[in-house]
């Protein structure tokens, strides 16, 4: 109960949060609005229109994480997954976003396992998100898939970026703890949320100047919770 609860109020500290998030882009793209009322054409330059779009991109970005956030525990559904292919749909969706900053994207291995295929693609998603927003230009991110000797799968998440002082890497995953001026606080709870509902455990190595690893452990057969039993007996 207490852990229900407590998720319940920090929920609500999220969705304050993700409402203050919504404001700045929002007051941007009303003032560009308005301004294309007043003079259409000025408004309907190339550059202003990439600004609306670059916000609307982001507010997007920020409802699609609440969402994520805000899904019941019980929502994961599992089926067998190939992680091989699970991952390179995930750089796909990214990899407009690495061009930008000129930074390859590997994905290596495979592996499969019991899962909620979109909700680990979303972990995955902040994760490789975050890797890239690290790395400068020139350098690159790899995600590793391979089977443990054990029941679990790993899944890693290397890049070369600029890595993380220790206080950093001891408050990475704590509810809007963020050193972005745009970031949201919220990417790595996600990730951590979703991993640890599949019974998996989340890792991170990092020092200042050489890089960030991240390694993902998930059991091979989905834990069973009654949801999840109705739903693989049907
Ligand atoms: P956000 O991306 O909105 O800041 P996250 O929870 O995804 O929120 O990340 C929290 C912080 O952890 C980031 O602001 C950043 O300082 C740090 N971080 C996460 N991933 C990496 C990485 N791969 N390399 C360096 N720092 C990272």
């Amino acid at each position: 109960v207490s852990d229900a609860l407590s998720r319940a109020q920090g929920l609500e500290q999220v969705g304050a949060k993700v409402a203050h998030e919504l404001k700045n882009p929002l007051t941007g793209v009303k003032a560009l609005v308005q301004l294309g009322l007043r003079s259409p054409a000025e408004a309907a330059s190339h550059e202003r229109l990439e600004v609306v779009d670059r916000e609307v991109t982001r507010m997007q970005e920020i409802i699609q994480n609440y969402l994520s956030f805000n899904r019941p525990l019980q929502s994961v559904n599992p089926r067998q997954v190939a992680l091989g292919p699970l991952v390179s749909d995930t750089l796909l969706v990214l990899s407009a976003r690495a061009d930008e900053a000129r930074v390859r994207l590997y994905a290596r291995g495979d592996a499969s396992l019991e899962a909620d295929p979109r909700r680990l693609k979303e972990a995955l998603l902040n994760l490789v998100a975050n890797a890239i927003e690290a790395t400068p230009a020139g350098g690159e991110v790899v995600v590793e898939a391979r089977e443990l000797s054990g029941d679990d799968i790993e899944l890693v998440v290397r890049d070369t970026g600029r890595g993380m002082p220790p206080e950093t890497l001891r408050r990475i995953g704590t509810p809007f703890f963020t050193t972005r001026d745009d970031g949201t606080g919220l990417g790595v709870v996600l990730a951590r949320a979703v991993i640890v509902q599949h019974g998996g455990t989340l890792r991170y190595e990092s020092e200042p100047g050489s890089g960030t690893k991240v390694l993902v452990t998930l059991p091979r057969a989905a834990k069973r919770s009654g949801d999840v039993a109705r739903a693989a007996g049907g």
